[in-house]
């Protein structure tokens, strides 16, 4: 009977591995120690969850979040510019002579050619042609040389779009 206790935990005969053998099943139990240790530091770790819920909705907030981010780096870079433009850009913020710089002048030739210099509301070629802004040039000033805010008009179109603007006002 004692040779299948043996057959399953081989003892060494010689003493001196004897005593390797025992320094080692310590040292592993040493090791089972610490890892119960690392056991309660998990299971610490794992009462904290609540805070990692916290952490994980402030993650997810962050990514919402995120769209802005990019919103206001764009209008960040978009105010840098403003900056570069300078006093041009401050002296002429809504009167007619904003039409003369050079800025608003490139903006709207972009514009033009983007839309192929056609009405893009009536389809009108060429002829008398407007380019309008989608956000108002009054309102947002970050979107005024942005070739997206801005739309291909004849200038019946255009005049169109301001009645109805000042009816929307009203
Ligand atoms: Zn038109």
């Amino acid at each position: 009977m004692g040779d299948v206790v043996n057959k399953e935990m081989p003892l060494p005969k010689d003493p001196q591995k004897h005593q390797e053998y025992r320094d080692k099943m310590s040292q592993a139990n040493k090791g089972k120690v610490l890892s119960q240790q690392t056991k309660l530091k998990l299971s610490q770790a794992n009462k904290g969850k609540p805070t990692s819920e916290q952490t994980k909705l402030k993650m997810s907030l962050a990514h919402m979040g995120y769209v802005h981010s990019v919103e206001a780096k764009q209008k960040m870079s978009q105010s840098h510019k403003a900056r570069w433009e300078g006093i041009e850009t401050k002296s002429s913020l809504d009167g007619p002579h904003h039409r003369e710089c050079f800025e608003h002048k490139e903006w709207k030739r972009k514009v033009f050619e983007r839309d192929e210099y056609t009405c893009q509301d009536c389809g009108q070629i060429g002829g008398g042609l407007n380019a309008h802004h989608i956000f108002q040039w009054a309102t947002h000033i970050l979107f005024r040389f942005l070739v997206w805010n801005g739309k291909t008009l004849c200038l019946k179109c255009h005049k169109k779009i301001k009645v109805y603007r000042r009816v929307q006002v009203r």
